[in-house]
């Protein structure tokens, strides 16, 4: 889709300004191109130049963490937070650990995550960070000395009313726990609500851990009950097999649905009777080994080394791994295997010719930025219960989520019919998202 026209400088500016930064360029141009209908009808929003403001950091801090390995030697690496857009509350995001984070990495995700937090509807702005850091291979106590280093320069940019990480690619909930760690003793506060993802036993919320999968499984759900259709039958495909795959999976089941092949960056398995949850976690989550496992221990499963995991032909595919994923030659095998739902659980997993191949053969596609919304809303859920020193059930907290995820899906579709899109979540993710930013944005001045 071309960009309007209004809109052609800004754009220009971006990639004048930030050279080199690809995935940041992409994730830019994609709502750039999406929000075009919302320009006419608020000029307003134009005079205020609310899109050329959204598109520049408030604040990037870049900072040195250097580490000393379990031998003695002494490593460097480099730390991001980026502080995107606090219009609607304090910056939200995830710290991502893995070696290809650089800037451009940082500021796409904190871009998109400005938009994604906007259609939860609560009150959070839009941040990330991370580092280049590689934790595969590395002891406890060498992620520990990472994660307290790390944090020894992170703090004093953060806190419950500034900016509040969380976990993703490579942070987990032991990550969080020497990063909350490291905070307590330096600041002397338990301060709770400064970073979410926690353990139960030091103010995490129940559910968080399993909410972005859960929501992304709720989101298919929605998408297929608008088709008048539902997870009875379907075979599901999920890439990854971290954190947000491996809940996805679990909920994929518990809705009717069968998921027959997830992957790791190393290749994929195929399980035709259903993905083992309890086997994936044990091997993922406890034994920290690669995919392979998993087929050397279910005879009936096959392991195939190298390949993507989007040969496997299903009826629904959710991308939960990582960026650019699903290529156009990715998108038209799926559509060649009788595809008809596409969901996001990772961030902007699909390339813009993938995003056009899926929507071109009428499958319903739906946005990262609302497909896999429900872990930040459920971190906005665990600051709730933190200022409030509260703690809530899990079947309580599981359908808040299950509500929001339902919300963000309704927001979608009526955005997209508002502004003559009919059925096209990209733009009534991003639309609905700006907006929102947008008025708040008026509301607090010219900052
Ligand atoms: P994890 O680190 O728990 O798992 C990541 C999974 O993706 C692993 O199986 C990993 O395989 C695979 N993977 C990572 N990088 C690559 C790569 N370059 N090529 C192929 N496979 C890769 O991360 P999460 O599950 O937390 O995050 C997955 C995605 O979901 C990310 O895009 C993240 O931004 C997004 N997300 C996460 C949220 C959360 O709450 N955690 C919230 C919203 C979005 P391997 O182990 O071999 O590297």
């Amino acid at each position: 889709m071309p960009i309007h026209e209004r809109l052609e400088s800004v754009y220009a500016e971006v990639l004048a300004r930030n050279p080199g930064e690809t995935e940041f360029h992409q994730a830019v141009r994609e709502v750039l191109e999406s929000i075009g209908p919302a320009v006419g009808k608020h000029p307003q929003y134009a005079d205020a130049k609310i899109v050329s403001r959204i598109c520049e950091p408030e604040r990037q801090i870049i900072f040195r963490v250097p580490w000393e390995d379990d031998r003695g030697e002494i490593h460097i690496n480099r730390g991001f937070r980026m502080e995107f857009n606090s219009a609607l509350g304090p910056y939200k995001g995830g710290l991502r650990f893995h070696p290809s984070v650089y800037l451009g990495i940082v500021k796409f995700l904190g871009f998109e995550q400005i938009f994604k937090n906007s259609l939860t509807g609560l009150p959070i702005g839009g941040g990330k960070g991370g580092s280049d850091f590689d934790p595969k291979g590395k002891s406890d106590r060498e992620i520990m000395r990472f994660c307290q280093s790390f944090m020894t320069e992170l703090h004093r940019h953060i806190g419950e009313y500034t900016d509040v990480p969380a976990g993703d690619i490579g942070v987990g909930s032991r990550e969080i726990g020497y990063l909350f760690g490291q905070y307590k003793r330096i600041t002397n506060r338990y301060e709770s609500g400064v970073l979410t993802g926690k353990g139960l036993i030091y103010g995490g919320a129940r559910v968080r851990t399993e909410a972005t999968g859960y929501g992304t499984a709720f989101f298919v759900n929605e998408m297929l009950a608008a088709r008048g259709d539902s997870f009875a039958g379907k075979t599901a495909v999920v890439s990854g097999s971290g954190n947000v795959a491996i809940y996805a999976i679990e909920k994929v089941h518990q809705l009717g649905g069968r998921v027959v092949a997830c992957s790791d960056s190393s290749g994929y398995v195929v399980d035709e009777k259903g993905i083992d949850v309890e086997l994936l976690k044990e091997i993922k989550e406890v034994r920290r080994e690669r995919i392979s496992a998993y087929a050397e221990r279910v005879s009936h499963a096959r392991y195939v080394a190298g390949q993507q995991v989007w040969d496997v032909p299903c009826d629904v595919a959710m991308p939960c791994a990582t960026q650019n994923e699903i290529t156009g030659k990715e998108a038209e095998r799926l559509v060649r295997n009788g595809c008809t739902v596409v969901a996001e659980g990772a961030n902007m997993p699909t390339t813009p010719e993938g995003v056009r191949l899926f929507q071109d053969a009428g499958v319903a596609f739906g946005p990262g930025k609302a497909a896999n919304a429900g872990g930040v809303a459920t971190s906005a859920l665990e600051m709730q219960q933190n200022a409030s020193r509260d703690s809530w059930s899990f079947e309580y907290s599981e359908d808040r989520l299950e509500d929001i995820m339902r919300d963000i899906h309704t927001r979608c579709l009526e955005t997209a019919d508002e502004y003559g899109m009919p059925g096209n979540y990209v733009a009534g993710a991003n639309i609905a998202a700006y907006t929102r930013v947008a008025d708040a944005m008026l509301a607090l001045g010219l900052i």
